[in-house]
């Protein structure tokens, strides 16, 4: 599904990302891990063509996403994204959150859009929310409706940028739920986290990056128990 080859990232003399290898499969849900500052958002955003990358190739179900042919916004159809604050437009309701793009830019009639809207509304159980506004929803339940927005594309993968990092404790479980069914439904997923129980038990793989380098992609049993190589090793006992 994606593959990145010999990635890298600078901004300015910062080399963000060096040299990243890394394969993706289809269904899979693969954790990032790692100290702030060490490349996961701008991995995740290089793959969404959010950032452009120094050099390296980004591959695509096959279609490098570098290619100067590549069209943008067919990229980003495919590989949906969440952030960690939301960023849901504040002047529109939930309804014309989830509709604006798939009627934009998939040419999707306003009436089917709305049906499909309402039916992932319904899925992170936000139905009765569709008229309302962002601001009047709790941080989970905006996050929610950030999930069902990505979906709303019918996208190949989802990204996620610490989709939980900025809500209360109590609210992460709902968000977490719903990321967890998408994981049983066999949706491709990139998460970066800080929530070690939930990459423990949903992810297939975790990876474990620091300094703009991949250190370790593991089985998550077997990073969390006996990692192989040090900085996992001390990066986890201040994390655990
Ligand atoms: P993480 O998500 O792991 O905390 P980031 O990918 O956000 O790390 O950042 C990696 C490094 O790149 C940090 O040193 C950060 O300050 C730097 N960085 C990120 N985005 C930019 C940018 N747009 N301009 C300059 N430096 C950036
Ligand atoms: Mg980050």
């Amino acid at each position: 599904m994606i593959e990145v080859k010999g990635l890298y990232k600078n901004f300015g003399n910062l080399e963000v990302l060096k040299d990243i290898n890394k394969t993706i499969n289809k269904g899979e849900v693969v954790a990032i891990i790692g100290p702030s500052g060490s490349g996961k958002s701008t991995l995740l955003r290089c793959i969404n063509l959010l950032e452009t990358p120094s050099k390296g190739e980004i591959l695509i179900e096959g279609e490098n996403i570098l290619s100067s042919k590549t069209n943008v916004n067919k990229i980003r159809q495919k590989v949906g994204m969440v952030f960690q604050h939301f960023n849901l437009f504040p002047h529109k309701t939930v309804l014309q959150n989830l509709t604006m793009a798939p009627v934009k830019l998939k040419k999707m009639s306003k009436a089917e859009a709305e049906k499909t809207a309402i039916d992932l509304l319904r899925k992170v159980g936000l139905e009765e929310k569709k008229d309302v506004y962002p601001n009047t929803l709790s941080g989970g339940q905006k996050q929610r409706v950030a999930i069902a927005r990505a979906l709303a594309m019918n996208p190949e993968v989802i990204l996620f940028d610490e989709p939980t990092s900025a809500l209360d404790p109590e609210m992460i479980g709902e968000v977490l739920d719903v990321i967890k069914k998408l994981a049983h439904e066999g949706m491709t997923m990139l998460l970066v986290t800080h929530e070690m129980g939930f990459a423990r038990n949903v992810a297939k793989r975790v990876i474990f990056m620091d300094e703009g380098r991949i250190v370790e992609d593991e089985d998550p049993e077997k990073i969390f128990t006996n990692p192989g190589h040090e900085r996992t090793k001390e990066f986890l006992n201040k994390v655990l």
